[in-house]
């Protein structure tokens, strides 16, 4: 099968690497050297646009639902009728379901195909895919993805599996802040942090950031930078308007946001790994977590 996959940042790099050993994958990039460098550790082809679209199933993995309606309008000249398209990127559920109007008047179907996992996920091919779209589009996907996830699910129509991934990490937002909460207090009464993460990991309070990220990056002081704050920061905002579409109660959720928006400002840098919160909050509180 010919593939196509374009946006080779953090995550899509290794995917289109997996789906590069398993058929004939096409791969451009914005900043050209790194398709260049993809072609050479994998076996891909780096193309121009106009080549990329000649794929059967084509994958954007970009930072946000706009870059990649302005992926489909720059490709609209060359596509053709019958291509399916997955995005994994962490987008929105109205734009995505906008861009698939667009791309439908072309013949090509879309599906909104978020990754989770992180990029260790990505590189060791057990990524989570929760995707969004037609029963049969997501049929056809399927067996590509298995190439690089482990776990994939069809979460409902379009926009949906944006909507799950938005929720997500919304969730992860609101375990990284509150354990760093936790346990910058927990350090300033004297109490080892790694002791303290032991035991969290052996309770009720535990989470995968307190089982995998904070002991990694944080008590480490590696704050290994594989998923932006920025990022983190948009998922957020694409999350409040999910909530606002679902006109249900969200404390929580929705003060998660405000809580992100605020680390952004403060910490001044979105390209930052997501885990600067932690130093965020150590500095707020005049202590080191570890
Ligand atoms: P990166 O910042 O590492 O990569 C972004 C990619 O998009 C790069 O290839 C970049 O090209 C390209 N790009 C950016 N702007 C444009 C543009 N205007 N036109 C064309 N290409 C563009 O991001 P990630 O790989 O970390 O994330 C990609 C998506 O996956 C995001 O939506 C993110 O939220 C999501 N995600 C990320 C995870 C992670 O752990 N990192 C986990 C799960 C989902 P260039 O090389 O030229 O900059």
């Amino acid at each position: 099968m010919k593939l196509a996959f374009i946006g080779l940042g953090a995550m899509g790099y290794p995917i289109a690497g997996h789906l590069a050993q398993h058929h004939e994958t096409l791969v451009w990039n914005r900043t050209f050297d790194k398709a260049l460098a993809h072609a050479k550790e994998f076996g891909s082809k780096a193309v121009d646009l106009s080549e990329v679209a000649q794929a059967e199933i084509l994958f954007t993995c970009l930072p946000t639902s706009l870059e990649v309606d302005e992926m489909a309008r720059r490709l609209s000249p060359y596509l053709r009728p019958g291509t399916l398209w997955v995005d994994h990127t962490s987008g929105e559920p109205e734009l995505a379901r906008k861009t698939a109007q667009t791309l439908r008047e072309k013949g090509v179907s879309y599906l909104d195909a978020c990754l989770s996992g992180g990029v260790a996920g990505a590189v060791q091919a057990k990524a989570t895919v929760m995707a969004g779209g037609s029963p049969e589009d997501f049929a056809r996907a399927r067996p590509v993805m298995e190439v690089y996830a482990a776990k994939i699910v069809h979460v409902g129509p379009l926009g949906s599996g944006h909507a799950v991934k938005a929720i997500n990490n919304a969730l992860l937002a609101v375990n990284l802040w509150v354990l760093s909460e936790g346990m910058a207090a927990l350090v300033k009464q004297g109490v080892e942090a790694r002791l303290a993460l032991e035991v969290i990991n052996a309770s009720s309070g535990r989470s995968n950031v307190s089982e995998n990220l904070f002991g990694q990056r944080v008590l480490s002081r590696h704050f290994t930078n594989t998923f932006a704050l920025g990022l983190l920061a948009k998922d957020l905002g694409i999350c409040a308007k999910v909530l606002e579409a679902a006109g249900t109660p969200a404390p929580m959720l929705r003060q998660v946001r405000e809580f992100f928006e605020v680390a952004r400002r403060e910490v001044g840098n979105t390209e930052v790994d997501h885990t600067a919160v932690a130093q965020l909050i150590e500095r707020w509180s005049g202590v080191e977590i570890k």
